[in-house]
């Protein structure tokens, strides 16, 4: 299976076969992600798929699978492990437009029998894993994760390469913090150079990195990630919450206590009145996406008050008081089918990714940035590799690193240039970023019309052709050089 196919089929189903295919797809890509780290298809193309089966289940009440993955936490494909959950730690109800956040509204509303009194707060969703941290007297004694939603596997071996959830906290605090860990942008790049220095593959992306990194016990090397709590629950019958506190008064309990919350990400903790002032506030969040230092695939917004929580309940797979907005995918899946190469004003030499065209963010992306040969190396990055690629708000896309696992058996390493691609001379690779040997003299003819440009020198008159006679006579062999030429030396080159 390609993942452009994946990504592009329309997903109508016409018959029980292909609803089942479907299910089988969905198990398959979850089971992938969580046993193997990696991902068959990405999110945009699994949302979908996710979509048109739970619209066919919705038509064929009779027919759908009793353990279709739709009905269970984490699609039912997370490893449940052995560790019992204090209480359930559920996966989040999804709406992707303002009239779906408002018709959840309309749910609560029924559910409550009136309206929602208590206000609402407004976090970022992090793109990672979720997990239980408990804390036994102030000390970390064991991180647990999401699993099946009733049990997990036991992850403590992560204990001191979160920050965050520091191992000792100031206080002698009992309790269980629940929350996000990821690795931001930064750990990110710093894991993936740490693996490659162990002859490990790249991780194709934050979040399955942050997976993979959670399960596998035994790596030679630790990997720092980062972590947010977006709850807590009491532990060991241990008061710990303020009498009847909300979810803006929890996470205050869990700052107090030492540990990062969602509100101390940049993207903040809202508390709001009204579920349009909460769109306010998703919007707000959603506009700030591709300043932050991490991974965010939504933003959830939940009943603050105590009280109406606990009226309006849970379902087998997410509250009734929350609900995340999930936002545009800003990552993809597509194939690197070519790299190519120029040369700069400052001779630097950077290479550009031909991608496979793939939706991001509202445009087609078919270009990214590969920033130097040693990133390329580092990422191991092979022509025909299926890549992921990042791109949000107006930033130039990027790709990522490849999903190995799916690297077909024809894929070749990315070759590196062994002349300069615009002289054909030789390469300076004395530093990460090579440079033809000639300096700024091999693309002196842009640099000299950039220079004479409107925004720099703004020498009128003096465009490409003015500019490659003055060169070709060896009057001007660099940008200093306009500004002593003779009147003489520009007739000549004018005429
Ligand atoms: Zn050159």
């Amino acid at each position: 299976m390609t993942n452009v196919s994946a990504v592009e089929a329309s997903f109508s189903m016409s018959g029980r076969a292909e609803y089942e295919a479907a299910v089988q797809r969905l198990r398959d890509a979850s089971r992938t992600y969580y046993g193997a780290g990696y991902s068959l298809m990405d999110d945009a193309a699994y949302d979908r798929l996710r979509l048109a089966v739970l619209d066919w289940e919705a038509e064929h009440p009779d027919e759908t699978a009793p353990d279709s993955p739709t009905g269970r936490v984490a699609d039912g494909a997370a490893p449940a492990g052995d560790v019992a959950h204090t209480a359930r730690l559920l996966s989040l109800d999804n709406v992707f437009t303002p009239e779906q956040l408002t018709a959840w509204g309309a749910s609560l509303r029924r559910r409550l029998g009136h309206e929602p009194a208590g206000g609402f707060t407004v976090e970022p969703k992090m793109d990672g894993a979720a997990v239980a941290a408990r804390y036994r007297d102030g000390r970390l004694t064991q991180i647990i994760t999401r699993g099946d939603g009733t049990h997990g596997e036991d992850v403590s071996h992560v204990i001191g390469t979160v920050v965050g959830l520091p191992e000792q906290l100031p206080v002698p605090a009992t309790f269980e913090a629940r929350g996000e860990v990821l690795f931001t942008q930064e750990q990110f790049e710093a894991a993936n150079e740490t693996r490659a220095a162990h002859g490990a593959g790249v991780f194709a992306n934050p979040r399955n990195g942050t997976a993979g990194t959670l399960r596998a016990k035994d790596r030679p090397y630790r990997l720092a990630m980062t972590f947010w709590a977006y709850g807590a629950v009491e532990l060991d019958g241990v008061p710990f919450l303020p009498a009847g506190a909300g979810h803006a008064e929890t996470l205050a309990a869990v700052a107090r206590a030492g540990v990062r919350t969602t509100a101390d990400t940049p993207a903040g903790l809202h508390t709001v009145a009204t579920l349009d002032e909460a769109q306010e506030k998703v919007d707000a969040i959603a506009a700030l996406r591709a300043s932050l230092p991490f991974g965010i695939d939504g933003v959830v917004v939940k009943a603050d008050s105590a009280t109406e929580q606990a009226t309006a309940g849970f379902g087998t797979r997410f509250p009734y008081w929350a609900v995340a907005y999930k936002l545009p995918a800003v990552e993809r899946q597509t194939v690197l089918q070519d790299v190519f190469w120029e040369v700069g004003r400052t001779g630097v030499l950077a290479p550009t990714a031909v991608l496979a065209p793939v939706e991001l963010d509202g445009s087609t992306v078919t270009r990214a940035t590969l920033h130097n040969p040693a990133d390329i190396l580092r990422r191991d990055l092979h022509i025909g590799d299926t890549v992921t690629v990042y791109k949000a708000g107006d930033i130039i896309p990027r790709v990522q690193a490849a999903v190995v696992e799916l690297r077909p058996q024809d894929a070749v390493p990315v070759p590196l240039p062994h002349e300069c691609p615009h002289c054909g001379g030789g390469i300076d690779k004395s530093q990460e970023r090579w440079r033809c040997a000639k300096g700024t003299a091999c693309a002196l003819a842009p640099l000299i019309e950039y220079a004479a440009g409107r925004d720099i020198l703004d020498i009128d008159g003096l465009g490409r052709k003015y500019v490659d006679a003055l060169i070709a006579s060896g009057d001007v062999g660099d940008v200093a050089d306009l500004f002593t030429l003779t009147e003489e030396q520009l007739t000549v080159a004018s005429g």
